[in-house]
């Protein structure tokens, strides 16, 4: 079985974009009372006192956006201090980085995800719902910093939609070829928005691949990740291309991770909700961090039944909580 040692923390369900495939503007989010969400305190038990003595050593922050959580930089200095952490990562939608991004580092993170679906500011706005105010200037001045202040490996999210970013997944690619910027390229999934997703919202990974090859040449990449991109590289590139293809092929058999929702919630798979235990409550009610090992080991132990096994291409899901309330 595979090991399981990878935990997606959800800091916040809120954000300050509404990108159109994970918050739409018509979505009615249910967002998570004040009383509901993780304190740190509580967070912190449950990763040292239940995950940690489990097998979970890779952590990665995210949200909603993680950086509206005020005490974002601390939890990154507990967690990147604690002896087991093997890594440390966070994703983040890039708009607080400028301000943000050497005390992220100066915590201790040193890997960062930015979402960055369009390299044009018109087309960018148009996915944030940036509501009259560009955002595009000052996330790709936070992407900047991060780059500046160190941040290695940096990686910049992509979510391709057909008529909305597929025309520029070259020049998106093209952001690999003179720094160290490794591009993902994300297929859409029926989360969020069912409407844009329409009939087949996606685009498969082989047809971007495709794009890619005819323009400058594509190479499977030795730094191969041990997550679910398949990564690539255009020949002489500093970076490379990670492919995420969970719409058109399984990667459930190789699925590392489980993730953490702000208030709590232990789900096994992104693509199931079946499964999900509220370890936030039993907290609050007193169970022990002992017994809340036993079972989230129950919980593991069980995944594989559990993880999402057919792929059905384009249907969409009737997910009641979105890629901002999960964790995505
Ligand atoms: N706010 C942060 C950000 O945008 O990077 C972190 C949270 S966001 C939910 C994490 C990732 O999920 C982003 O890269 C986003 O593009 C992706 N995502 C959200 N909804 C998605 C969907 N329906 N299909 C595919 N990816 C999605
Ligand atoms: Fe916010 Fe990230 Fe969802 Fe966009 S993808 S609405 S930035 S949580």
């Amino acid at each position: 079985m595979n090991q399981v040692d990878y935990l997606r923390i959800s800091l916040i369900d809120r954000c300050n974009f509404r990108c159109q495939y994970c918050m739409p503007d018509s979505a009615e989010i249910d967002y998570i009372l004040r009383q509901d969400l993780l304190t740190h305190q509580e967070l912190l038990t449950l990763l040292r006192e239940v995950f940690i003595p489990v097998g979970f050593t890779r952590f990665r922050l995210t949200g909603g956006e993680p950086l509206l959580h005020p005490g974002a930089v601390e939890l990154v200095r507990a967690i990147a201090n604690q002896p087991e952490t093997k890594d440390l990562s966070m994703t983040t939608n890039g708009f607080l980085l400028s301000q943000k991004a050497q005390a992220l580092y100066d915590a201790g993170l040193r890997r960062i995800n930015i979402s960055l679906d369009s390299l044009e500011p018109e087309t960018f706005d148009k996915i944030v719902g940036s509501r009259g105010r560009s955002r595009w200037l000052q996330v790709w001045e936070g992407i900047q910093t991060a780059y500046r202040v160190g941040f290695d490996p940096l990686k910049l999210n992509v979510v391709v939609m057909p008529g909305v970013n597929d025309g520029e997944v070259l020049d998106l690619a093209a952001l690999s070829i003179d720094r160290h910027w490794h591009v993902r390229f994300i297929e859409f999934m029926p989360i969020g928005n069912n409407e844009l997703f329409g009939d087949r919202g996606w685009i498969p990974s082989a047809e971007l691949r495709q794009q890619i090859r005819a323009r400058w040449g594509l190479t499977e990449s030795q730094v191969c990740g041990n997550g679910p991109a398949d990564v690539f590289q255009i020949p002489g590139a500093k970076g490379t291309l990670g492919f995420i293809s969970q719409m058109s092929e399984c990667f459930c058999d190789r699925c590392n991770r489980m993730r953490l929702s702000a208030d709590g919630w232990i789900r096994p798979c992104l693509l199931n909700e079946s499964g999900q235990i509220d370890l936030k409550t039993a907290l609050r009610e007193g169970v022990s961090t002992l017994e809340l090992r036993d079972r989230l080991s129950e919980l593991l132990a069980l995944k594989p039944e559990i993880n999402f096994k057919e792929r059905n291409s384009g249907a969409t899901g009737a997910y009641t909580r979105t890629m901002s309330q999960i964790g995505g």
